[in-house]
């Protein structure tokens, strides 16, 4: 089965939105099996969109299309997909009363146009919109399945899951063997070196099938198989997973998709063990990510934005000489990430403290490269570790890879 996402919208056309339906609804049919070949943005015109639906037909089986479906005059998906099918339009009566029931909870009147937002295409399916008034569309002709749903990602998302994805299944893919995918996640290891070290598997396996990704900072790769039953194809899996695991035995650290602070906050609470942090360039980031992990508050005991050389001194007790003058080592430093990570495991009292030091961008800071960060892991009881990192992007790149990296070689 191969499909095609068909996104309308001038604005799509102009750059205004970002075409975020298609990276998720291209993402949702991966997971399904199907092969998207294409996606197609074509603008709010009725002849150029007839024309971009039989286009798709030509090539695909399945036709999802996003937006246009609103109540207003620009809003011609429905139109031109009944024109290519050769079919009409009709109310549907329980979106009407939908929308009917909207504009009177309301107190508003409703204006004639609001009716075009319950027409579905006769013979078809009507997608109820849980999150919103325009009705969906799913219909099959002459061996294709056209799917019609929202622009707004809020209404597309739940009517896709609960309505589409359904529809599809019990219509379009009842030949298809399901597939079953499994995310491996990794830390301390690039995308490069980590399918350098999964080469010939890479290479030599059809199915299961191993495509490893790379996303702020995080390597993961998914696996993924069409064998028969699940317990035969969870086997595969499982089989793969262990010999994966076995070539980078450190630096597996999942085998689901969850961030890395996750699992360091389930770990470190488990055993009892508390952590603290000191941070410049990221600014509280790292600490963000952590406290956004449901009870951390079993592990985490505070920290020290210390944006500034005077919140260094003042608040972490840094030397003085190391910041400033002229053979200082300066803020982006080894040394001074060393006495942050040291100086608020003290401070806190915690069995590990954090520290994060460099030069985010976009200008230079202390005559030192944009992406120089320091990172500091203080360990009770033991030497202190500092790593250079020399990170490459843009200013929120470099915050979020550094703060992923520190997660790493605290994993590690
Ligand atoms: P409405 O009832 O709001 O008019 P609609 O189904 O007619 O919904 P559009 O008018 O095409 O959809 O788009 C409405 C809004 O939905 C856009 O302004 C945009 O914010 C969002 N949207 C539309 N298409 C996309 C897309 N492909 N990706 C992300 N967002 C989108
Ligand atoms: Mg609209």
């Amino acid at each position: 089965m191969k499909a095609e996402i068909i996104a309308v919208g001038t604005e799509l056309l102009l750059g205004q939105i970002l075409n975020t339906n298609a990276q998720y609804l291209s993402q949702e049919l991966a997971g399904m099996g199907i092969n998207v070949y294409y996606q197609t943005v074509v603008g709010d015109n009725m002849q150029r969109l007839q024309h971009a639906i039989e286009h798709a037909a030509q090539r695909a089986d399945i036709l999802l299309l996003t937006g246009g479906i609103g109540p207003t005059q620009d809003d011609l998906t429905k139109d031109a997909l009944a024109a290519v099918l050769g079919r009409s339009l009709h109310i549907d009566r329980p979106a009407m009363d939908q929308v009917e029931k909207f504009f009177v909870n309301r107190g508003i009147s409703m204006t004639e146009n609001n009716r075009r937002q319950a027409l579905v295409i006769d013979g078809s399916t009507p997608l109820p919109n849980e999150t919103g008034l325009a009705v969906g569309i799913a219909i099959a002709q002459d061996e294709k399945f056209y799917i019609v749903l929202p622009g707004p990602p809020k209404e597309m998302k739940p009517m896709f899951d609960g309505q589409a994805k359904p529809w599809l299944l019990q219509h379009a893919l009842t030949n298809e063997m399901p597939i079953y995918s499994k995310m491996l996640k990794f830390a301390g290891i690039g995308e490069s070196l980590l399918e350098d070290k999964l080469l010939d598997l890479i290479q030599a396996q059809s199915d299961p099938t191993i495509a490893p990704y790379a996303k702020e900072g995080e390597v993961s790769v998914r696996i993924s198989t069409k064998a028969g039953s699940e317990l035969e194809a969870m086997k595969k899996l499982e089989a793969l997973e262990a010999q994966i695991q076995k070539r980078l035995p450190k630096h597996m650290y999942a085998n689901t998709d969850v961030p890395i602070e996750n699992m360091i906050v389930n770990i470190m609470a488990d055993r009892g063990l508390t952590l603290s942090a000191a941070e410049s360039c990221t600014g509280g980031l790292l600490m963000e990510s952590i406290t956004a992990v449901p009870g951390s508050s079993a592990m985490f005991q505070g920290g020290i934005v210390c944006y500034s050389n005077q919140m260094k001194e003042r608040l972490l007790h840094v030397p003085h000489a190391l910041l400033e003058g002229e053979d200082a080592p300066g803020a982006v430093s080894h040394e001074v990430a060393e006495v942050l990570a040291e100086q608020v495991r003290n401070i806190t009292d915690s069995d590990f403290g954090l520290s994060v030091t460099g030069v985010a961008g976009p200008a230079y800071s202390e005559r030192k490269p944009v992406g120089l960060v320091y990172i500091g892991l203080a360990e009770r009881g033991k030497k202190t570790e500092v790593f250079e990192l020399r990170l490459s992007g843009n200013r929120e790149t470099i915050r979020i890879r550094s703060v992923k990296t520190l997660l790493h070689h605290l994993w590690l």
